[in-house]
Parts: structure tokens; C-alpha cells; sequence
């Protein structure tokens, strides 16, 4: 017998997961004794995770308050981070302290919608353009097929773009208050089906690489992929001068080039100091699904010189978060949620207010901290 076929039947109890970590332990050697310190029964994380021996504990901070002037979010904030990156905390915590002296972050969301985008193979071309008209004429029974599986999805639109004998559907959907994209995948299934059977044309893959996610991509950049969000804030010259060290021409001139130069120089998606580093301390924290850093990492941050300082101001296209669903219900995710008053239903657009915020909370203290000479200080100090 093997090693899995002793394992593949145990359950969800923590018996069973206490079995399951004997035996890794016994095939590896290596006493887990810190992961097998779970503090909440292992029937919660069902939905989570499979083959479960316990869980990974990493350090949880916070920063704030941070002052968000959000349509959802409005009022002081503690956010909590989960990171293992020495001097992160310490250096957002002082972009949100001069966030909230200089009057909060404005934040708002302009655009909503989670995508999936299958591939289809077709006769050629011509067979494609049928295709897309049939879809337009039965618009309504595929956003019936894709509704009648879920309680709060909405079929927003649907997109084609074709080459060859290849055509993708890009499915835009509200998914509410979840991230969405089981809901998302759940729903195109249905509406493929009903695709199918109606033009006699084959679904290779639900996901066609086009929807797209946890990939960098230019049409999420530019398109914007779950919540597209806009951040900004007007930071007066003395703070930048008494509390960043710097100067905010000295800011400006970092942001051109390291940002705008240095980021089209390396044909990067976004041009930013270090967005991904918030948004992978948050989303751990919050139980978001952290490789959808990858696409939120494509921000765009802008610095200019302003009446007050200095304007700094953020462009997150791709903000995938939600409050419900996913590993929003697992314990401590939850309490960081609550944190913030961001559990549950009706609180997905205050997170990705406050994440907007957040980052421009870490683009505000790394940029000046760059421009003051001082990003090799802080980390000699804090983090080796
Ligand atoms: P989910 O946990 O699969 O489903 C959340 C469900 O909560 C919704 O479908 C909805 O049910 C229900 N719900 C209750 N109140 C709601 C509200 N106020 N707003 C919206 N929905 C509400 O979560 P998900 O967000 O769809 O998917 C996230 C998970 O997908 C994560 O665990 C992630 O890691 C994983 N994931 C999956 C794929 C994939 O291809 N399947 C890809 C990447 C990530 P009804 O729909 O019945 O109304």
C-alpha cells in the first residue's frame, strides 16, 4: 500500500487530521509540532484546503488608524497585515500616520466586475463570427443559464475576441460581496452548456486564458479585473519635510524615474514602489486568495507637485477581494476582517476602499523613503 492510499479516506475531524500529520511525520522525520497547533476545529476549513495536518502561523501587525474618505469607507481604520517582511509594517504604519495628518485618502471604486473567459474551438472564422451573433441574439437565455446557478451573481456582459479557430468569451460578472470566481466559473459552465447545444460548437476550457487569472496581463491592466480602484491623497510640504525627511520636488523626481522610467524601461505591468507588498500582507491576513497578488500587484502610482506638497495618488485595476465566501470564513481571517468592519455581507467595497488606501499608505513611505536615501536604513534596522 502506499503512502497516500493509507491517508485517502480520512476525514475532516481533528483525529483525522491529527492521523494525517503522524504520518507525514513518520514519512518525513520532521515533528510538525508548531502546525499541528491548531486552535479551531479542522471541519471549518473544509472548504479550504485538502490533506489538511494544521496550519501555518505568520506574524500578524496592523497599521493605523489610517483615514479613509471612501463612499464605503469613511472614518480611522486599523488594518491588519500578515507578513514576514521586517520593516513593512513599520513603514506603512507611517504613510497611514501621514494619510490621516494630512486629511485621509479619497478612495473610490469605478468599476466592479470579476471575469471568466472560456475558449472555444470553431470551424474557422466565419464560424466564429456566427457564433458571437448567435450569443448576441440569446443574450438573455445565456444570462438566464448563468444566473439560475447562483443567488447573487449578475451577468454584466459578455466580450469576444477571436483568432483563428479559437474564440473566448469574456464573461463580466457582479459577484456581490465574494471575490467571485467560483460563482464566476460555476455560472460560465452553465452558460457554455447552453452555447454549446446552440451553435454546435465545442468548449476546449472554461478558463481560456483570457479571463485572467493569477497572470500578469495587459487586459486585466487595462480593463481592470474585480474592483478597479482609485486612491489619492495631498500631503502638506511640511509633513513631508518634518516627518518623511525629503522634500516633495525630491519625491516627485523618484516617482518620474524610478516609477514611470524605470517601470517602462523594464516594460513592467503598473508602475509602483512596492503595491504587491500591501496587498500579500492584506490579503493573508484576510484570507483573500493570495496569488491573486499576482494581477494585483499592477498598479499605477502618480506623484506631483501639488498647492499643499505633494499629490500621490494610486490606480489599482485588478483589486480582487471579498468578504464572504473563499478564506474569509476561517477563524482569524475573520477577526482581521472585523477589525475594520469589513465581515461579511455589504462590506466588499469598504475592503478595497481601505486596501486602496493601504496602499497608498506603503507607495507614500517607501517613495519618500527613497527619496531621502533612507529604504537600506530602515531595513538594516528593523528587519535583519
Ligand atoms: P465561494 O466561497 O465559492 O462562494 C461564495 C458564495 O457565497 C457565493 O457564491 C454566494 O452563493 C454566497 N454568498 C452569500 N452571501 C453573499 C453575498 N453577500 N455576496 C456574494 N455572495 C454571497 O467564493 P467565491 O468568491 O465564489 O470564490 C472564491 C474562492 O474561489 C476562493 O477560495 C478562491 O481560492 C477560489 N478560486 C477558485 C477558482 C476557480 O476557478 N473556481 C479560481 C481562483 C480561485 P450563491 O452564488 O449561491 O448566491
Amino acid at each position: 500500500m502506499s503512502f497516500h492510499d493509507g491517508l485517502r479516506n480520512k476525514g475532516r475531524t481533528r483525529a483525522d487530521m491529527d492521523d494525517r500529520r503522524k504520518a507525514v511525520e513518520s514519512f518525513t522525520g520532521v515533528k510538525l509540532e508548531h502546525a499541528g497547533n491548531c486552535t479551531f476545529d479542522p471541519i471549518v476549513a473544509e472548504k479550504n484546503v485538502e490533506n489538511m495536518i494544521g496550519t501555518t502561523q505568520v506574524p500578524l501587525g496592523f497599521v493605523g488608524p489610517i483615514k479613509v474618505n471612501g463612499d464605503h469607507a469613511s472614518g480611522e481604520f486599523l488594518v491588519p497585515l500578515a507578513t514576514t517582511e521586517g520593516a513593512l509594517v513599520a513603514s506603512v504604519n507611517r504613510g497611514a500616520s501621514i494619510i490621516s495628518a494630512s486629511g485621509g485618502a479619497e478612495a473610490i471604486i469605478i468599476k466592479d466586475e470579476m471575469t471568466r473567459a472560456p475558449v472555444f474551438r470553431t470551424q474557422g472564422v466565419r464560424d466564429s463570427k456566427r457564433v458571437v451573433d448567435w450569443v448576441d441574439q440569446h443574450m438573455d437565455e445565456v444570462r438566464s443559464a448563468a444566473e439560475a446557478t447562483t443567488g447573487h451573481g449578475k451577468l454584466v456582459k459578455v466580450r469576444a475576441f477571436a483568432s483563428g479557430r479559437s474564440l473566448f468569451l469574456r464573461f463580466s460578472y457582479d459577484t456581490g460581496d465574494a471575490m467571485g470566481m467560483n460563482m464566476c466559473t460555476i455560472a460560465t459552465e452553465a452558460a457554455c452548456r447552453l452555447i454549446e447545444e446552440g451553435t454546435d460548437i465545442k468548449l476546449i476550457s472554461v478558463s481560456g486564458n483570457m479571463c485572467v487569472d493569477k497572470k500578469p496581463a495587459a487586459i486585466n491592466f487595462i480593463d481592470g479585473r474585480g474592483k478597479t480602484v482609485l486612491a489619492d491623497v495631498r500631503v502638506p510640504a511640511e509633513l513631508v519635510g518634518d516627518k518623511l525627511h525629503t522634500t516633495p520636488e525630491a519625491m516627485v523626481e523618484t516617482c518620474y524615474r524610478k516609477n514611470l522610467v524605470g517601470s517602462g524601461m523594464s516594460l513592467s505591468y503598473g508602475s509602483n514602489a512596492h503595491a504587491a507588498n500591501m496587498l500579500a500582507a492584506l490579503y493573508i491576513a484576510t484570507g483573500q486568495d493570495a496569488a491573486q497578488v499576482v494581477e494585483g500587484s499592477m498598479v499605477s502610482t502618480t506623484c506631483e507637485p501639488c498647492d499643499e506638497g505633494v499629490y500621490l495618488s494610486v490606480r489599482l485595476p485588478c483589486l480582487e477581494v471579498g468578504t464572504v465566501g473563499g478564506g474569509t470564513r476561517l477563524p482569524c481571517q475573520s477577526e482581521a476582517l472585523s477589525m475594520m468592519g469589513c465581515l461579511g455581507a455589504g462590506k466588499a467595497k469598504k475592503l478595497a476602499e481601505i486596501a486602496a488606501a493601504l496602499v497608498l499608505a506603503g507607495e507614500l513611505s517607501t517613495l519618500a523613503a527613497q527619496s531621502a536615501g533612507e529604504l537600506g536604513k530602515a531595513h538594516k534596522a528593523l528587519g535583519r
